[in-house]
């Protein structure tokens, strides 16, 4: 995952969902009810027995955990099993990284235990310092330094003259996922990639380092997967299917997902002597990181890669809890969250999964009370997460033609820290995640968590957008890239996802070390377990309102609002692309490059691009125009229906339809050159990883240059929209229709 006690919730104004007329008397009341059962102490305890021991994927601890989870699921009533796969997952064999000029030096790759952090010292189980899914190497070249390492970067380099062909690059971490740079890299023709983390970005630049603080120590270094998942994310032998033992696999080498060039991740500690080493230019201001050295490009230096893994299956432990649903059984509410970690993963993802396990045990004393959900209610503690979102991808995988037909929702969780609601996902679900949010009490405030949502938002919009973020009814939830395990659910099968958690009020330099354990948590970031209750009380009354609906809370003018920015945003990106170029080109025909280079200095001129053809956006446009029409005619018809008591046995067809209106969005042949990746209007980006880009085919060919291929993306997601409009065109007829 991406980084990132209390008083009984006041029971004040209920969402028309939960107080459906429909329910069994009393669902409201169970609704409330759940909000009192989650416990911090329940949640700090399950964060100590997972973090206890390393629990990586193929590890005893992991295989430990699932179990321990497992029974505990057993323990609470949920019909509970572990699902099993088989996936390719390396783990080195062996590391050597070494200056051989103008000095020598042998780096470290080792992280030091701390005295006062009592499982810091467990060598014998922890992973050592690597990036999954970097292939094997050994080479030997110059170092150049690159930045974050993104397209843009290279655009600076060559500026100045400078090529990375043949050379060993050094990239910073951030800006871009990781995979991302070495990605890049080989398509410049770099040979090797090291990642380091400077202490500018997690390290003393931002505050005190572990044990004193929680940023990141010298030796500190972040572990973590470079596969290049904006492809397809999974085991990278079985794309498109389940990992069973019978699956046909991909020969290792056919793998189009591993990267192109060995990579490691190295600690700043180990990093320095090496950038130290680099000749050349010094950087522009924006390139410097916090080491006390002068940043320069090299190239310079001389160094040595070799890296050496063991490419062996390994299993996956996934643990699928089920409570069957009383009216509705065949329709699916998904609850997850992963439960592998790089080493003791306190934060990652054990703050996320211990409250997710905190919910269950709380729906479970529910159900002994007398609660049954109408709904089938599914808890899915995942394997994997961290490599490739391996369990939920094979696992999603494994059952794609059933969850397309019977699950209605995902809702996913990964870290969890103190501080603001943080929600993302599925438009559709925009207004009924900030209903949620209206009735769970924040702790440090005593606030709603909705209200210190809506004055964040305000505090930090720009002063002409004040008044619009002030005054519209529901706080806007961010759109879904990838980083967890909703992608294979969003993405690849069209289920309606939220992805949900708290943070923002604590810095961490600790990701995917062996610094992320117990200790840490419970000294630097929710060291109470407090946002950990309001994590469980969150999740919990999301999938009891899901779970007991009359009628599924989808809201679809809240997706056309989204939707027309969208459309706006294109219009913007084309307007300005054009405008861009133009001046640039000018420039270059006026001289202007050749006027202000410093002879001394000399930077090569920019070359003139093609300017992009005048895009016509209109189709988009219009599809939203008549897909915002059906919206509020559906909005308006589902809100009758609700008040209209009307049976379970009518409602049940139309509820199944209305889940799969997200798969409307879907197209079967999958976005440009990534298959895989079906969803229309949300991917990670092909050259930025995690980040979202919405509508992501049209947008990337406009960045990156493609006009050719515009004009039948632009008609695909019209096409896309189109479909969405007369699905929700035929539900209204039967919501007027239904008796
Ligand atoms: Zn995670």
């Amino acid at each position: 995952m991406v980084r990132r006690s209390g008083v009984l919730v006041a029971v004040g104004v209920f969402s028309m969902f939960a107080a459906a007329p429909l329910a069994q008397p009393g669902a409201a009341s169970w609704d409330a009810k759940f909000r009192e059962l989650p416990q911090a102490a329940n949640i700090r305890a399950s964060m100590e027995r997972m973090s206890a021991r390393p629990h990586h994927v193929g590890s005893p601890y992991d295989k430990d955990n699932a179990e321990w989870l497992l029974a505990r699921f057993k323990e609470w009533g949920w019909d509970a099993e572990i699902e099993t796969f088989s996936v390719l997952f390396p783990t080195p064999t062996e590391r050597v990284l070494e200056l051989l000029e103008p000095t020598r030096f042998t780096a470290k790759l080792e992280e030091s235990a701390v005295g006062v952090d009592p499982t810091s010292n467990q060598k014998s189980e922890q992973l050592p310092i690597y990036n999954a899914y970097s292939i094997d190497g050994d080479v030997n070249g110059p170092l150049v330094y690159v930045n974050y390492g993104r397209p843009e970067d290279y655009e600076v380099l060559e500026r100045y003259g400078i090529s990375v062909k043949g050379a060993i690059v050094m990239a910073r971490y951030g800006e871009s996922w990781r995979g991302i740079k070495p990605k890049v890299a080989a398509e410049h023709g770099a040979i090797g990639c090291l990642i380091y983390s400077d202490p500018k970005d997690d390290g003393y630049g931002v505050g005190d380092v572990f044990p004193k603080g929680p940023m990141r120590p010298a030796d500190g270094a972040q572990r973590g997967s470079v596969m290049d998942m904006p492809v397809y994310p999974g085991d990278p032998l079985t794309p498109g299917v389940g990992a069973t033992p019978t699956a046909r696999r991909l020969a290792i080498k056919d793998a189009t997902t591993l990267t192109k060039i060995p990579v490691m991740p190295i600690s700043y500690g180990d990093a320095q002597p090496l950038l130290a080493s680099l000749t050349g230019a010094v950087v522009p201001a924006e390139w410097r990181g916090g080491l006390p050295i002068t940043y320069r490009f090299g190239p310079g230096g001389r160094a040595h890669l070799k890296l050496a893994f063991n490419w062996d299956q390994k299993p996956l432990y996934d643990v699928i809890a089920r409570l069957r649903g009383s009216t509705f059984p065949d329709q699916w509410v998904l609850r997850g969250n992963h439960h592998d970690g790089w080493v003791n993963g306190a934060e990652d993802p054990a703050s996320g999964m211990a409250a997710t396990l905190e919910e269950a045990r709380a729906l479970g004393e529910l159900h002994k009370q007398g609660w049954s959900p109408k709904r089938t209610i599914v808890y899915c503690a995942w394997d994997g997460e961290e490599p490739a979102l391996l369990g939920s991808t094979e696992w999603a995988e494994a059952h794609d033609a059933e969850l397309q037909q019977h699950a209605v929702a995902y809702v996913n969780s990964d870290s969890s820290g103190r501080g603001f609601f943080q929600a993302e996902g599925s438009h559709v679900l925009e207004h009924f995640i900030n209903d949620v949010a209206r009735d769970i009490q924040d702790p440090e405030t005593r606030l709603t968590v909705w209200k210190r949502k809506q004055a964040k938002a305000i505090d930090e919009a720009k002063p002409e957008d004040k008044e619009k973020v002030r005054s519209r009814a529901d706080w806007r939830i961010g759109a879904l890239g990838s980083g967890s395990d909703f992608t294979p659910f969003l993405q690849h099968l069209g289920v309606p996802t939220l992805n949900i958690g708290y943070g923002g009020e604590d810095e961490s330099g600790i990701y995917h070390s062996i610094y992320d354990d117990f200790y840490f948590y419970t000294h630097f970031l929710d060291t109470d377990l407090a946002y950990g209750r309001t994590l469980a009380q969150t999740g919990g009354t999301a999938v009891i309102r899901l779970a007991d609906a009359d009628i599924l809370p989808f809201q679809y003018g809240n997706l056309v609002d989204t939707v027309r920015t969208y459309d706006e945003e294109l219009q913007q990106l084309v307007k300005k692309k054009r405008e861009d170029i133009a001046e640039r080109n000018r420039e270059i025909a006026d001289g202007v490059f050749a006027a202000v280079n410093d002879p001394r200095r000399p930077l090569a001129a920019p070359k003139v691009q093609p300017m992009p053809p005048a895009i016509e956006l209109t189709p988009i446009s219009r599809a939203i125009e008549v897909m915002a029409r059906q919206a509020t005619l559906f909005d308006e018809a589902r809100a009758a229906a609700v008040k209209k008591n009307l049976p379970p046995a009518a409602l049940a067809a139309i509820d199944v339809r209305i889940a799969k209106s997200e798969q409307q969005l879907l197209d079967a042949a999958g976005l440009l050159h990534r298959e895989w990746f079906k969803h229309l209007l949300y991917a990670p980006g092909f050259y930025t990883g995690y980040g979202v880009k919405t509508m992501p085919g049209v947008r990337e060919a406009i960045e990156q240059g493609q006009y050719e291929s515009l004009p039948a993306e632009i008609a695909r997601v019209a096409k896309a929209l189109e479909r969405e409009a007369a699905w929700l065109d035929s539900l209204n007829r039967d919501l007027r229709r239904v008796k």
